[in-house]
C-alpha cells in the first residue's frame, strides 16, 4: 500500500494533515478482527466508532448487500421508493419509542442532525413562532461536525470560538451531573428551567444526547435527567430532540437510551450502528405532530433532499442488521459484556493516573487524569493484539457484540498493562 500517498494526499479525522498521527493499513476484518496489511491481527475495540455491531464481514450482511446489488444499487428518491425502504422504516416505527411515527433518511449523522434543528425550526415558523429558532443543549454534548450539528456541540471540545462568525448562537445547559445508577439529585434541572423560562420564546428545542454523552466526554448520566426534560419541553412549549446516533439499537443495554427513562422524544436522530457499520445512513423519525407543524401553511413541504436518500443497498443492509438484532441476542451479548467490562476495568482504578473508571451497556472508560499522545498509547495497544484509539484522557472501549469472553480479556488487558506502564 502506498502510504506516502496517504500521508502526503489524505485528510484523515482529527489530525493534521501536514503532520498526521500514524495510520495503519487495513487489509481486511472478519469477525471482531481487523487485519493489518503486515499479518498483525487486532481485536476491534471501537465498532468502528459506534458502528459495526455485528463484527466485520457478517455473512448476513454480505448477503444482503449481494441480493440486493443484483436489483438495484441506487434510484433517487424524490418520485421514487423501493422495498428495502419501505421494510426499514416499518421497522424503525415500530421499534423506536412510542410516537415517533414518520421517518427522514439522511446520509449520515450530522446530516440526521441538520434535518432534525430544520424540522423543529420549521415546525414553529410555520405556525407563526419564526421567533422560535434557537437550541438550547446540554455542555459536552457532541451531535456532529456539519455547522448546525457543530453549533449544538460543547462550546469548548467544539471549538466554537473558532467558528464563531459563522455558527448560531444557541444556549448551553450546565452538563447532566447525577451518574448513572447514582441518587438522583432533582436539584441540577434549575438551571435548564430557568433557561427555558428565560428563553423559550425564542427556543425551537432541546436537543441532547440520551442517557450517554458520547464524543463530548463519554458521560453516563441519570435516566430522571431525561425524564425531567420531557416534562421541561412540554411544560415550556419546546420540543426534544434525542439524538440517538451513538446509542441507538443496544449499545447501552436498552435498544433505545430514551428506554431507560421511557420517554419519546418529539424527534429522534438514528445512525452509525442502523447498517452493522457497513455503509453510511441515517434516520430523523418525528411525531405525526411535528410533521403536520412542519407541512402546514407555505411552502407545505420539507425544504431537504439528500441525492443518496434512501439508499436501496444501505437499507437492505440495514434490514439484515434489524434481522439479527430481532432475535434478541444482543440483549445478553451486551449484558454480559457489560459485566465483564465492569469486572475486568475495576482494576485500572488503584491505578495513580486513573481518575475514572465506567461502564454502562457495552461501553467502557477509562479516564486517566492527563491526556497522553494518542500515537504512543496505540503503539502500546497494537503490540498486545487491540485496536483502541482514545481521544483526550478518554480510553474507552465499545467492541461489537458478538465479541467473546476471551477477546473482551485483550483489550481490558491493554488498557490495564499500558496504563500500568505509563503511572
Ligand atoms: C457520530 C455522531 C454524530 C455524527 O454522525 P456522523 O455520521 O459522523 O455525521 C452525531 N451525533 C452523535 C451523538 C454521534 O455520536
Amino acid at each position: 500500500m502506498d502510504i506516502q500517498f496517504d500521508q502526503q494526499h489524505i485528510w484523515h479525522p482529527y489530525t493534521s494533515a501536514v503532520n498526521p498521527l500514524p495510520c495503519y493499513p487495513v487489509s481486511h476484518a472478519e469477525g471482531v478482527h481487523i487485519y493489518l496489511d503486515n499479518g498483525t491481527k487486532l481485536v476491534d475495540g471501537m465498532s468502528s466508532w459506534w458502528a459495526a455491531i455485528h463484527g466485520y464481514n457478517h455473512p448476513e450482511l454480505n448477503k444482503a448487500a449481494k441480493a440486493q446489488l443484483e436489483k438495484v444499487s441506487h434510484v433517487m428518491f424524490g418520485g421514487l421508493t423501493h422495498e428495502p425502504a419501505i421494510q426499514l422504516c416499518k421497522t424503525l416505527v415500530e421499534w423506536s419509542p412510542e410516537g415517533l411515527e414518520r421517518v427522514f433518511l439522511a446520509d449520515s449523522g450530522s446530516v440526521a442532525v441538520e434535518v432534525a434543528m430544520k424540522m423543529a425550526v420549521q415546525y414553529w415558523a410555520c405556525q407563526g413562532s419564526s421567533n422560535k429558532y434557537k437550541f438550547i443543549a446540554p455542555r459536552n454534548g457532541y451531535h456532529g461536525d456539519t455547522f448546525a450539528a457543530m453549533s449544538v456541540c460543547d462550546p469548548v471540545n467544539g471549538m466554537h470560538t473558532l467558528f464563531q462568525n459563522v455558527l448560531p448562537k444557541q444556549i448551553f445547559a450546565p452538563a447532566p451531573q447525577t451518574r448513572f445508577g447514582a441518587l438522583w439529585n432533582e436539584d441540577e434541572m434549575l438551571e435548564l428551567d430557568e433557561l427555558l423560562q428565560r428563553h423559550h420564546h425564542e427556543v425551537a428545542a432541546v436537543i441532547l444526547e440520551p442517557v450517554v454523552q458520547g464524543a463530548g466526554g463519554m458521560r453516563f448520566y441519570h435516566p430522571n435527567y431525561l425524564k425531567r426534560c420531557r416534562q421541561l419541553c412540554d411544560q415550556y412549549n419546546v420540543l426534544l430532540i434525542a439524538d440517538e446516533i451513538a446509542t441507538g439499537f443496544g449499545r447501552s443495554g436498552e435498544l433505545f437510551a430514551c428506554d431507560h427513562a421511557d420517554i419519546s422524544p418529539d424527534i429522534m436522530c438514528l445512525g452509525k450502528a442502523i447498517t452493522g457499520g457497513y455503509m453510511t445512513l441515517a434516520a430523523t423519525l418525528c411525531t405525526e405532530d411535528v410533521a403536520m407543524g412542519v407541512c402546514q401553511g407555505d411552502p407545505g413541504v420539507f425544504m431537504h433532499g439528500p441525492t443518496f436518500m434512501g439508499n436501496p443497498l444501505a437499507c437492505s443492509v440495514a434490514n439484515a442488521s434489524m434481522a439479527l438484532l430481532e432475535t434478541g441476542q444482543w440483549r445478553s451479548q451486551v449484558q454480559s459484556i457489560e459485566s465483564q467490562l465492569r469486572e475486568e476495568l475495576a482494576v485500572c482504578k488503584a491505578l495513580d493516573n486513573v481518575a475514572d473508571v465506567r461502564v454502562l451497556g457495552a461501553i467502557g472508560v477509562v479516564e486517566t487524569k492527563q491526556a497522553y499522545d494518542v500515537g504512543t498509547l496505540q503503539k502500546h495497544f497494537i503490540q498486545q493484539g487491540a485496536w483502541i484509539r482514545p481521544f483526550g484522557k478518554l480510553i474507552y472501549l465499545m467492541p461489537p457484540y458478538v465479541i467473546e469472553k476471551e477477546q473482551l480479556s485483550i483489550l481490558t488487558q491493554a488498557i490495564f498493562n499500558t496504563l500500568k506502564q505509563m503511572s
